[in-house]
């Protein structure tokens, strides 16, 4: 499959969360000899998440990777080629489409873009260490883990009101810091916070650090308008100040983003180009869920195949 130095394949997929990984199984079980083009930093999301309660299947918590290194172990058993790298640039101008690491250059009949976002971080060293350790960006995920415990959360829109009032449902309090005075949220989802009598509001604060050595015991905050700083105490940070999808390396290629650069789906997992498909959380801002990103990755596979076949029984 390699030709004057260039990897040939019929179905690239880049990214290796639920969604690339799932993907990569069923193109893999299609006979379509995939090559996940994984990242160098493997796995998505879930590296980043202690315990997964939510993924139906296991009845007991699996920890995130070792929940990726099973998808992953599975993707390989059905064949699918894995490399460990980043994808730089890609040319989807014309078939085949082309993809590039810094090693080396690729061609694909088809592509699935499955590179996942990332939680926007606030971007404290205090915070990068107990990440895991009670700092999380996934209520949903880590929520249960704090039940009887005082939280902190920080940010002032829609996750942040719907991961506190969630929150809520295991925490004994649960605080807001926000940055500014008003809350970016929408109105109802502001007034369920406000009606929530677990639920306090710091205004026009910011987290200066996350207190505590091997968990989190607190966090120091900063009142930007007075600059008076506070020591509080709580077991658990979520931080809620958005996502950011992983796009940059689409610069240029033409396949159309919407305003926060997420990939616009056009007909079903299909981009606006005929042969680029997407799955996951590079398209969904909404669920964000490794079993909603592990049904895009299906279907993306399972379009995939659809579309390659009805190209061949063209020629
Ligand atoms: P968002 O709407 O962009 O809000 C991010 C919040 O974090 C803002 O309040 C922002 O403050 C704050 N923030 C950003 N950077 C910060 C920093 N470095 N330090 C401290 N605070 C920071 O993001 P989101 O809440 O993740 O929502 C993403 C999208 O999903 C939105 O379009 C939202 O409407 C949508 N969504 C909708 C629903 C629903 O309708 N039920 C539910 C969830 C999400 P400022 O306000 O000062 O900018």
């Amino acid at each position: 499959m390699i030709s004057n130095g260039v990897n040939s394949r019929k179905v690239i997929i880049i990214g290796s969360g639920p969604a690339g990984l799932t993907a990569a199984i069923y193109a893999a079980r299609a006979e379509l000899q995939p090559l996940l083009l994984a990242g160098a930093a493997f796995g998505g999301q879930l590296m980043l998440t202690t315990e997964v309660g939510n993924y139906p299947g296991f009845v007991e918590d699996i920890k995130g990777p070792e929940l990726m290194q099973r998808m992953l172990a599975q993707a390989k058993r059905f064949g699918a080629d894995v490399e460990l790298t980043d994808v730089t640039r890609v040319d989807f101008s014309k078939r085949p489409f082309r993809v590039w690491t810094d090693e080396q250059e690729y061609e694909a009949e088809a592509v699935i873009i499955a590179t996942g976002a990332s939680a926007k971080w606030i971007g404290l060293p205090s915070e990068e260490r107990l990440r895991g350790h009670g700092v999380s960006s996934c209520a949903t995920c880590d929520g249960f883990f704090f039940k009887g415990k005082k939280v902190v959360v920080v940010g002032g829109g829609d996750v942040a009101m719907e991961d506190s009032n969630f929150l809520t449902k295991f925490a004994s309090e649960v605080i807001i810091i926000h940055r500014r005075g008003t809350l970016r949220a929408s109105k109802i989802l502001q007034k369920r916070a406000f009606d929530n009598p677990k639920i306090k509001f710091i205004w026009n604060s910011a987290v200066e650090e996350v207190l505590g050595k091997d968990k989190v015991e607190g966090v120091r905050i900063k009142n930007l308008k007075t600059g008076a700083a506070e020591e509080l105490a709580a077991e658990g940070l979520f931080v809620a100040i958005g996502h950011e999808p992983n796009t940059k390396f689409l610069q240029g290629s033409g396949v159309e983003l919407d305003e926060k650069a997420y990939i616009k789906k056009q007909k079903r997992s299909l981009t606006n180009i005929e042969g680029v498909f997407v799955a996951g959380d590079v398209e969904d801002h909404l669920y964000r869920q490794a079993v909603t990103a592990a049904g895009d990755g299906c279907r993306a596979a399972m379009d995939a195949e659809k579309w390659l076949a009805e190209q061949e029984s063209k020629t």
